[in-house]
């Protein structure tokens, strides 16, 4: 009966050509797993993992593809003033751009949603919510949603806890993402409440503060006794892992059972550390606002898939925009589809997020959805100097496989003629960490030419971003001189 659910919503999902997904059949198919749930105790979570990765028949989902292509560039062409006059000053005629020659569309670029957000919104929507992005890559870039939209992200964002994380009414999930993400912070919240778990935002604040939320115990009917799962960006990750290992919190002192990570490169030192210092399972999963509905979700053997129902994945090659080959380094580019994507439309946008294309077809639990490799990083925090690249993911696994590296690590990366110059925070005098540090690099061919460790972070002028900086402060009242400190 499950089964037969879920492959009847994976179909509808493929097949389904003009029909708009009724956000309430979705949440109906939440509280029937829900009430499996009561009845037979946990699901299975090989037999969820399987019975969404099942393979569909390429042929149907190609057709599949073709045909909502088609509809996209229609829709886009007809209702938003970017792409209408994008084709007419091309001389493309939308019902001649077929998938095949896709291509003769260029990329959309963040640079242009940022600069005319409205020109993308579809002139037949209801937009009611505008959803920035916490801007990792400089000045935030905004896109409408509206209330079907919202709607269809929690039923969606529903299915995702209860089924894939593993989530059921006696859980309580504490959200350390930043309360600025209203895209995520709003869809967690109704899901969590279809759910039936409990939900408490904390948002990004002083990682002690947050260990000692997760360590409070929750005493609730029908709860958990204590926080069991968490919801969080790697670098934030990183500074609780920082912080328990100072305080010598012990995987005991948590009620974790299961630790969401997105929004950032989960490197797999991190989550190893994270998960022999909570002792909960760490997933992680790929989603930005611009992309949704399109997610993607790591398996256990580290590839990233994503359900290609909800859009076109491509990945393209950062120079030319060419299809990147097997063992090749792109960028992901995604085009949402209607009708679950209604009001900012997008056509071929470039996330400048850098995957590499698969040599092997997955033999994995979700084999049946398309998969790249892990995250690499973003390109712009990925630098190149002629054919050399030193990504994002290469730095993360490298310095918070070291302890006495301070979490989050922080970093300024140096180009040079024939490698980088890798900056990092951490204590000056120990020469045996930069020979451990180098040695990894070297083992790892890593185009690092050397590693220079700084005690003062003045020393770093343009470091990497990091989402844990996105602290959200709390004013506490020093009861003996009456005054208001931030921290
Ligand atoms: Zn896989």
């Amino acid at each position: 009966m499950f089964d037969t659910a879920l492959r009847q919503l994976r179909q509808g999902l493929a097949i389904a050509t003009g029909r708009r997904i009724r956000p309430g059949d979705v949440a109906a198919l939440v509280q029937h797993i829900r009430r499996t749930h009561a009845e037979f105790g946990r699901l299975d979570h090989d037999r969820v993992m399987e019975a969404m990765g099942r393979v569909t028949d390429p042929d149907v989902r190609a057709a599949a593809d073709a045909r909502h292509w088609r509809r996209s560039v229609t829709t886009a062409y007809r209702h938003t003033v970017y792409y209408r006059r994008l084709f007419d000053r091309l001389g493309i005629r939308p019902d001649e751009l077929s998938l095949a020659r896709r291509t003769e569309l260029p990329l959309t670029t963040k640079a242009s949603l940022r600069a005319l957000p409205e020109a993308f919104v579809s002139d037949r929507s209801e937009p009611v919510l505008q959803a920035f992005t916490t801007g990792s890559t400089g000045t935030p870039t905004s896109c409408w949603f509206s209330a079907y939209e919202l709607d269809l992200a929690a039923a969606y964002s529903a299915m995702y806890w209860l089924m894939t994380a593993g989530l059921g009414p006696a859980d309580v999930l504490q959200v350390c993402v930043s309360s600025r993400a209203a895209l995520a912070v709003s869809t967690t919240l109704r899901a969590i409440g279809m759910v039936g778990a409990g939900y408490v935002q904390t948002g990004v604040i002083d990682p002690a503060e947050t260990l000692a939320r997760l360590t409070t115990p929750v005493h609730l009917p029908g709860k958990k006794p204590r926080v069991s799962a968490l919801t969080i960006n790697p670098s934030q990750l990183a500074a609780l892992v920082g912080q328990a290992e100072r305080d010598g919190y012990r995987p005991h002192d948590f009620g974790l059972e299961l630790i969401g990570c997105g929004g950032e490169v989960l490197s797999t030192a991190l989550a190893e550390r994270a998960e022999r210092t909570f002792g909960a399972r760490v997933q992680d999963t790929y989603g930005m606002t611009e992309a949704f509905p399109i997610s993607g979700q790591n398996c256990s053997a580290g590839h990233l898939h994503f359900g290609a129902e909800q859009g076109l994945i491509e990945v393209l090659d950062p120079v030319t925009a060419e299809p990147a080959a097997p063992g090749a380094v792109g960028q992901l580019v995604v085009t949402p589809y209607p009708p679950f994507r209604e009001t900012t439309l997008l056509l071929r946008y470039a996330t400048g997020d850098l995957v590499r294309v698969l040599t092997e077809t997955p033999s994995c639990e979700m084999a049946g959805q398309p998969a790249t490799s892990p995250l690499l990083g973003k390109a712009e925090f990925s630098p190149t100097v002629r054919d050399l690249r030193l990504y994002q993911r290469d730095v993360l696994e490298l310095l918070e496989r070291q302890p006495a590296v301070p979490l989050p690590v922080r970093y300024q990366v140096a180009a040079a003629a024939d490698g980088f110059d890798l900056h990092v925070l951490g204590p000056e005098d120990d020469p045996a960490l930069v020979a451990r540090l180098e040695t990894h690099a070297a083992e790892h061919d890593l185009p690092i030419r050397k590693i220079v460790l700084h005690d003062d972070p003045a020393a770093l002028a343009r470091p990497q971003f990091v989402r844990a900086l996105l602290r959200e402060t709390v004013a506490t009242r020093n009861e003996e001189t009456g005054t208001w400190m931030l921290r």
